[in-house]
């Protein structure tokens, strides 16, 4: 059975508004992974969608197809659409790596299946260096200046130090041959 009250009316009771900080905790249920607030809204058949994101498309307007709705303050519960803003999967990645949300990933540079060549829009992802950068600067590195120098002083096999840093052999071979980092010289360890 549709809900006869309008959707504004039935999201404004749903939360209370902190002082200070000026967050809108929602009071109803909350989904159970993340704590985001939940509520129901009428689509054609009934769906469930995230408080934050009902909360959007009543103040701010439809949300774009692909598009998160983020939370600038860091509290899922918080539906106010001052705290909230659009990004897409890469932004929504990046935001919970800063926000220390994100187990699996560490760094903002393996977030999505490719980084974009676009310098501008590097940067606005945070991502670190020019594409096709070498050594620690480009995008895609395993290694960093300390693991460089360890493949070069430390007598491991190829194979070691292939798993040790989850590199190719040949990327060892590289470095060892002087064809790769070659800007890391063990005098200045
Ligand atoms: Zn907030």
């Amino acid at each position: 059975m549709p809900n006869a009250r309008p959707l504004a009316d039935r999201f404004h009771e749903k939360y209370v508004v902190v002082p200070f900080s000026g967050c809108w905790l929602w009071t109803a249920s909350t989904m159970s992974r993340g704590g985001y607030g939940k509520m129901t809204v009428e689509q054609g058949e009934q769906q469930c969608t995230g408080a934050h994101r009902v909360s959007w498309m009543l103040h701010k307007g439809e949300i774009p197809k692909g598009m998160w709705v983020l939370h600038r303050c860091d509290v899922p519960a918080c539906v106010n659409p001052d705290h909230l803003f659009l990004g897409d999967v890469v932004d929504n990645n990046r935001d919970a790596i800063e926000k220390g949300r994100h187990k699996g990933l560490r760094r903002p540079e393996f977030v999505g299946p490719k980084a974009p060549k676009n310098l501008a829009r590097r940067r606005r992802l945070g991502i670190r260096g020019r594409p096709n950068q070498k050594g620690a600067a480009n995008w895609n590195a395993r290694l960093d200046e300390t693991k460089v120098r360890d493949i070069k002083s430390r007598r491991l096999t190829k194979a070691e130090f292939s798993r040790l840093y989850g590199v190719s052999f040949k990327a060892v071979k590289n470095i060892w041959d002087g064809k790769s980092w070659v800007g890391i010289d063990l005098q200045k360890m």
